[in-house]
């Protein structure tokens, strides 16, 4: 379910890795309902004394999967983990590979040629970005109950609130750090989710693989959320408004929440591995880990995010502001001569609802499968699913086309997508097509600037792969999140 590095993982391993991506996760890279501990990276002391070992690390990307793969591909044919040194290198290297969107997700979204990604959208009102409120207090009046939590936590530098912009969605989200015991139990829900089809494998992004994933993560959010800027209604719920590219940033502003100081991190340097192996440590402020492309964005809706506030914000404003949108609108993309689709985004329910609603068919329809022994009966569920693959993306189907006539019954468009997956051509121009667009729909994602190794000072990229923004890399916050998650429950455990 979860894929986690182990420290000496030799080159065939790292590069058959990285050809996995395009298939589903192999067993090894995953934790059935265990964490993996060994995760105790040997690293020298010298000029690092601030690294503190018993403290939560996470493993940082150095460039995307291919670029990875390149440099990999191009080294001798030596065995690299021989040594201590290189051992950890590679280690650190596989960790940070699995904090990369499944197959290079959304680095065609920073390799936009128009695309200006910025920490900060300037406001006439000033920058907008995500940041802790601050809670007044007002003078001769003694906080209580949950301010009075946060004013003791805050003394002791533990995480408070968060507010995120949600750029898709057009409001403002604020976040409580969870309390522990909270956290614990999260770990448990995801972990019970046993190996079955999607829920097994972390697919692409936003795929209904993912769709188990994604609800325990948004329930648990949402349970956390303090305050939000959209004004709803009693029978409204937040979710219909939550748009699917803005879960990620509702997960790092968990993340921001959680460790407000930031968090350790190690990189491997891959300039050039022959000559150097050196891991960087440092600490990563998380806080300016969200970029967002500001010529997506118009004059309307960036005025529109300017008002922070509890319940400032209508609905009918927030539905303007994703009109606005000059990316994401529905787009019709030609899958044969004959056949069309329209392409939407949809919201975080319309993504849950499709990925349970898939699974549960395959589990009902295919109800033989419950008498055989788990493993053959993973393997014979995986193979029902693959030949429905194309219901990964159902939820951005808002209607089929053929011969003229439009079609946009769900049920017709699941039936229709079921049909099509056994066209090798149609299946892949679908996913294909399915997406570029989402790659071109979203405006603002997590992503790690590049770096130049403080050791051999080289470059992390190579020269062919410059683009407008080489220096960003995007991250999959899902991943991280559990890496660390991960590492605070063994922390709980060995008190
Ligand atoms: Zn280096």
């Amino acid at each position: 379910m979860w894929k986690l590095s182990r420290p000496s993982l030799p080159l065939k391993k790292a590069l058959h890795m990285l050809d996995q991506e395009n298939n589903l996760p192999e067993e090894t890279q995953e934790i059935q309902g265990k964490p993996n501990y060994n995760q105790s990276f040997p690293y020298s002391s010298e000029g690092y004394s601030a690294f503190d070992l018993t403290e939560e690390t996470a493993f940082m990307p150095s460039a995307t999967i291919a670029e990875t793969r390149k440099t990999l591909e191009n080294l001798p044919q030596t065995p690299l983990g021989a040594d201590k040194n290189s051992q950890n290198w590679i280690g650190v290297l596989n960790g940070g590979i699995t904090s990369v969107p499944y197959s290079d997700g959304f680095v065609n979204t920073t390799a936009r040629e128009e695309a200006q990604f910025e920490q900060t959208v300037t406001a006439p009102t000033g920058p907008l970005h995500g940041f802790t409120p601050k809670f007044r207090v007002r003078e001769g009046v003694k906080p209580t109950g949950e301010s009075a939590r946060f004013q003791i936590r805050a003394a002791m530098g533990l995480g408070t609130v968060f507010t995120v912009p949600l750029w898709h969605s057009g409001f403002w989200i604020t976040l409580k750090a969870p309390p522990e015991g909270e956290l614990l139990e999260l770990y448990r829900k995801i972990a019970a989710e046993k190996v079955i089809l999607g829920r097994s494998s972390y697919g692409f992004m936003f795929s209904n693989g993912t769709s188990y994933t994604s609800r325990i993560l948004l329930d648990f959010v949402l349970e956390n959320m303090y305050e939000s800027s959209l004004a709803l209604k009693e029978d409204e719920d937040i979710r219909e408004y939550i748009r699917v590219p803005d879960l990620p940033l509702l997960i790092w502003g968990m993340a921001c929440a959680t460790w407000p100081g930031g968090f350790q991190y190690q990189r491997a340097c891959i300039s050039d591995p022959e000559k150097c192996k050196h891991v960087v440590k440092e600490k990563l402020n998380l806080s300016k880990l969200l970029w967002t492309d500001t010529t997506a964005l118009t004059q309307f809706q960036i005025k529109h995010m300017a008002s922070k506030q509890r319940a400032s914000m209508t609905t009918d404003a927030v539905k303007r502001y994703v009109d606005e949108f000059i990316r994401g609108q529905d787009s019709k993309v030609e899958v044969t001569p004959t056949l069309s689709m329209v392409l939407r985004i949809p919201n975080v329910t319309e993504h849950i609802d499709a990925g349970h609603r898939w699974i549960n068919t395959i589990e009902e329809t295919y109800s033989r499968a419950l008498s055989l022994e788990e493993g053959s009966r993973n393997d014979y569920l995986l193979s029902q699913g693959k030949a429905t693959a194309m219901r990964q993306y159902t939820h951005f189907v808002k209607a089929v086309e053929a011969n003229e006539q439009e079609y946009d019954e769900l049920t017709v468009i699941e039936e229709t997508l079921n049909d099509l997956t056994a066209d090798d051509k149609i299946r892949n121009k679908f996913m294909e097509k399915t997406r570029a667009y989402l790659d071109d729909s979203v405006v603002s994602l997590i992503a790690i600037p590049s770096y130049k190794c403080p050791n051999c000072g080289g470059e992390q990229h190579h020269e062919s792969d410059l683009k407008k923004h080489p220096n960003l890399i995007p991250l999959d916050v899902t991943q991280t999140f559990f890496q660390l998650l991960v590492q605070k429950l063994r922390k709980i455990e060995e008190r």
